[in-house]
């Protein structure tokens, strides 16, 4: 790239940066003509762009404009001027179309072909000339561009990043292959990128909103760099390109379509952007999310370019690739962010016909305690992903857990697949992490523990250690897990007579949670709780793992390399992962579902 050419690239840079700043500038001329209160931020932001502009117009005469560049900068300028004013008259909206069939006429009488003049048939060489209704393509070419980011731009940063990744991308490809690229492509590009860059932090830090008609203005310039610089050469890119690159808004159709498909409603449909942020993620996400999108579809259109010369089978392979893998991975990142969710309490949730409730450990603490005062037996399952997996496949294993007072989300199996189904699941609730807690709480509450499970010896270690760490605990007593079918009567008769205020029962998945559904209401404790192989965990003869791996939901890798029997229970994670892609395409299962 020559010197020259990155000093154009600068100047139209700064241009684009001008013109934008000036029509987010121009409600405040307009409030300061009616005699209102003008803000600081609009005003510095006029400053800039003023600024910036006459700096570009100064530099730009030395390097020298070739007229039809020059000559659409102007038109656009002027346009897009015009349609700020429009933002301020919702009703005006109309306007916009005209004003790009003002442009269109506008640009025909300097120059007599229309941007899009022709078309490359698909997989074919030839190249159909459109003629008149070259003006007509034309037009609704820059009217879709322009709506597709009006939507887009109604969340701060979409529009000007849009248009900061379009430039980008036309300015690799003009490098990559300058036979593709008119000598006035690359300045469009630049004034597009330009235009981004001026756009972006005059929305984020001072006007702290965005432009629809800006964000309009900003879709027909990409637009029309699309058309007037790509077309000749490789129509079929070009058509795919800014397509691919605002592939964003266009998904937006689809996704409100498959979030409603999951209700059974068909309401009006929304932006991918809408429904994210009707999902508690905030602007910010939001926008990170389109433009990381963008980008990635964007890095596809430069792929494609290099292998231009190659078939088009194999072409048509990588687009469809490319795209279901960025959708399938973008979906999952998605889901994995951190959102910010309402909290009125516990929320009980379904999960593949599942009852889950969504609550943090303090919240759980919380219904524990008045539990433990109500006098009533409750009990907890925690759940992970061979839980759900079972609860899938067993019936009877279902009916005890829906029947539970609190299922918590223990492992990172269940959050995921929670996450993939846009359930409000932040955090786990681990049975290991409750038998500390239930503990502490007993022994504020002045009630007694019971541990039953696991081999002999475990559960009294397991009782000696905690009751070191939790003044006050009472242990009412312990009996090991490895009792025979006919000594479970003796058993649970030894446990009753000790009246326990809490039971923890560590005999394993399903066996535990039928031990409680069996016997529960004779033992009467108020609280009760399955917890796997917490009792092993507790006295240290088994490590947990260390805090990060726990917090990075990678607790089951831990486990898995110190105890590899446990191997084969971790297919259950990659199953609840297809059992969510599978609910996502059919619709929630049914409360207690009897398949
Ligand atoms: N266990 C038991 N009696 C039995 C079978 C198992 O007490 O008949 C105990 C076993 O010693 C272990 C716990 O139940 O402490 C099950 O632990 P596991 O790791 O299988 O459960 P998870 O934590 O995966 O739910």
């Amino acid at each position: 790239m020559s010197l020259e050419l990155l000093l154009r690239a600068g100047l139209w840079a700064a241009l684009g940066a001008a013109v934008y700043g000036l029509i987010l500038a121009v409600p405040a001329v307009g409030r300061m003509a009616a005699g209102g209160r003008v803000f600081r931020a609009d005003r510095r932001g006029q400053a800039l762009a003023v600024g910036l502009m006459l700096a570009a117009l100064q530099c730009g005469g030395d390097v020298g404009f070739d007229r039809p560049t020059l000559i659409l900068a102007l038109i656009l300028f002027v346009w897009a001027f015009a349609l700020r004013l429009t933002d301020l008259v919702e009703r005006l909206r109309i306007l916009r179309p005209l004003a790009v069939a003002v442009l269109l006429l506008l640009w025909a009488l300097f120059i007599t072909e229309p941007p899009l003049a022709s078309l490359k048939v698909p997989f074919a060489a030839e190249v159909a000339a459109l003629g008149l209704v070259g003006w007509v393509v034309s037009w609704v070419w820059l009217v879709l561009f322009g709506s597709l980011f009006a939507r887009a731009g109604t969340t701060v940063g979409v529009a000007p990043g849009l248009s900061i990744i379009s430039g980008v991308t036309f300015l690799i490809i003009g490098a990559l292959r300058p036979d593709l690229m008119p000598p006035h492509g690359f300045a469009f590009a630049a004034a597009l990128t330009g235009a981004g860059l001026g756009l972006a932090p005059l929305e984020r830090y001072l006007f702290h909103r965005s432009s629809t008609a800006g964000a309009y203005a900003v879709g027909v310039a990409v637009g029309w760099v699309a058309a007037a610089c790509l077309v000749k050469n490789t129509a079929l890119l070009a058509l795919l390109l800014p397509l691919l690159v605002l592939g964003m808004p266009l998904f937006a159709a689809v996704a409100p379509a498959a979030a409603q498909r999951r209700r059974r409603i068909i309401e009006r449909p929304g932006h991918l952007h809408e429904v994210l942020l009707s999902q508690g993620y905030s602007s910010r996400q939001v926008s990170g999310v389109e433009l990381v999108g963008a980008s990635y579809l964007a890095l596809l259109a430069v792929l494609l370019v290099t292998i231009v010369e190659a078939n088009w089978a194999i072409k048509l392979a990588v687009v469809v690739v490319w795209v279901l893998a960025g959708l399938l991975l973008g979906y999952v990142a998605v889901r994995l962010l951190p959102r910010a969710v309402a909290h009125h309490g516990p929320a009980e949730l379904r999960i593949f016909g599942l009852r889950l409730h969504a609550l943090t450990m303090a919240e759980a603490m919380e219904l524990a305690r008045g539990w433990l005062r109500s006098g009533e037996p409750h009990y907890i399952v925690t759940c992970d992903a061979s839980g759900l997996v079972r609860a899938r496949e067993d019936e009877e294993f279902r009916q005890i857990v829906n029947h539970a007072d609190l299922v918590t989300a223990d492992g990172a199996g269940v959050v995921l697949a929670a996450k993939l189904l846009g359930l409000p699941v932040e955090v786990r609730v681990s049975g290991c992490d409750m038998v500390e807690n239930l503990c502490r709480l007993a022994a504020e509450e002045g009630q007694s523990v019971f541990f039953l499970g696991a081999e002999p010896g475990v559960a009294e270690e397991a009782a000696a250690r905690i009751a070191e760490r939790t003044p006050g605990l009472q242990v009412a007593g312990v009996r090991d897990g490895y009792f025979k079918p006919d000594e479970e009567p003796a058993v649970v008769a030894k446990i009753a007579a000790l009246c326990p205020g809490v039971l923890f029962v560590a005999l394993g998945q399903p066996r535990q949670e039928r031990f409680l559904r069996d016997h529960l209401a004779q033992i009467g404790a108020r609280v009760a709780i399955g917890i796997g192989g917490s009792l092993d965990v507790l006295p240290g003869r088994k490590r947990r793992a260390p805090v990060w791996m726990q917090r990075t939901g990678l607790e089951w890798a831990y486990r898995v390399c110190k105890e590899p029997t446990r191997l084969p229970r971790l297919k259950a994670l990659p199953r609840v992962v297809f059992m969510a892609f599978g609910e996502l395409l059919r619709g929630p299962s049914a409360p207690d579902d009897e398949e």
